[in-house]
C-alpha cells in the first residue's frame, strides 16, 4: 500500500484509516507525527520543525482540527486519535513479541502507565522506559539505541517529541516511533480521557480545556487562526 498524501497550509497528511495506517507503518517502520493545527501553526514559524514533519513516514490527523481543515479543502479523511493509534501498536508489539521503549512523563505517571499497561497486555515486552524530565538527553538516546526497541512512544509534548525522535530514527531504521503528547498521563489514570460522547464528536479538546483551562491559551486563538489560514488557502486555491 502506498501513502496518498492531502496538502494542508504545506504539510502533506496521510489519507490512511486507523487499520491501514497501522498496517503500513508496522511495515514500512520510522516516525509517525500525529498531527494538530497548533503543530502545524508552529512549524509554520520554524522551518526545522516544518522539515521533521514532511520527513516523517507517516503523518496521521489527530485532531478534528484537521480533520475539518482537509474538508474545507475537499479531502474526506478519518481522524486517527494518537493515543488510540498508540495502543493498537503497543497491542501488536504485545501480539508479535516485540519489545517497546517507553519515553516522557513524570516519574510516577511513567510507572503507573507501565504498571496499567502490563496488566491490560501481560505479554507486553517493555525494553525500555524512563521519564520525560532529564536534563541530557543524549544519555537516553543512547540507551534507547542500545536496547533496539521495535516501537519507541515518545511524550514529552510537541515539538520536544518530534525533535526527540527525528534526532535518533535513522539509528533504529527497522523501528516505529511515535510522539504522543499527554498519553502517558491518560494510561496512568493521572489524566482521565474525555468521556466516550466527547470522543465520537471529536471534541477531546473541548472536554480537557474544560478540565485543565489553563489549555484555554494554548487553543486560542490557535485553533480560529488555523480554519482562517485553511479557508484563505482554499480561496486563494494554492
Ligand atoms: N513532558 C515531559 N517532559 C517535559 C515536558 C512535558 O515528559 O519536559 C510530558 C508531560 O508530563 C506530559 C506530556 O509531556 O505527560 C505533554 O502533554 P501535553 O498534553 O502538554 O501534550 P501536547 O498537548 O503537547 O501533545
Amino acid at each position: 500500500m502506498d501513502r496518498k498524501l492531502f496538502e494542508i497550509l504545506g504539510f502533506g497528511v496521510d489519507s490512511f484509516n486507523e487499520d491501514e495506517a497501522v498496517g503500513y507503518i508496522v511495515k514500512n517502520y520510522g516516525q509517525v507525527v500525529t498531527i494538530n493545527p497548533e503543530m502545524i501553526m508552529n512549524a509554520q514559524k520554524q522551518p526545522e520543525f516544518a522539515r521533521i514533519i514532511n520527513n516523517a513516514e507517516l503523518v496521521i490527523p489527530d485532531s478534528v482540527g484537521v480533520e475539518l481543515g482537509l474538508k474545507i479543502l475537499g479531502h474526506k479523511v478519518p481522524r486517527i486519535p494518537g493515543i488510540h493509534f498508540g495502543k493498537r501498536l503497543l497491542k501488536y508489539c504485545a501480539d508479535e513479541g516485540k519489545t517497546v521503549a517507553l519515553v516522557g512523563a513524570k516519574p510516577e505517571v511513567i510507572e503507573l502507565a507501565t504498571k496499567n499497561l502490563t496488566e491490560e497486555m501481560p505479554e507486553l515486552k517493555i525494553a525500555y522506559r524512563h521519564d520525560g524530565y532529564f536534563s541530557e538527553d543524549s544519555q537516553v538516546k543512547s540507551e534507547i539505541i542500545e536496547s533496539k526497541p521495535d516501537l519507541v512512544l515518545v511524550a514529552l509534548g510537541s515539538p520536544k517529541q518530534e525533535f526527540f525522535i527525528a534526532d535518533i530514527k535513522k539509528q533504529l531504521p527497522s523501528t516505529v516511533f511515535v510522539g504522543l503528547g499527554g498519553s502517558f498521563d491518560v494510561w496512568a489514570g493521572v489524566v482521565e480521557r474525555a468521556p466516550e460522547i466527547y470522543q465520537k464528536l471529536g471534541l477531546e479538546w473541548l472536554y480537557r480545556t474544560i478540565m485543565q483551562p489553563q489549555r484555554f491559551k494554548r487553543i486560542f486563538p490557535t485553533l480560529p487562526l488555523f480554519v482562517l489560514k485553511v479557508l484563505k488557502e482554499r480561496v486563494s486555491g494554492k
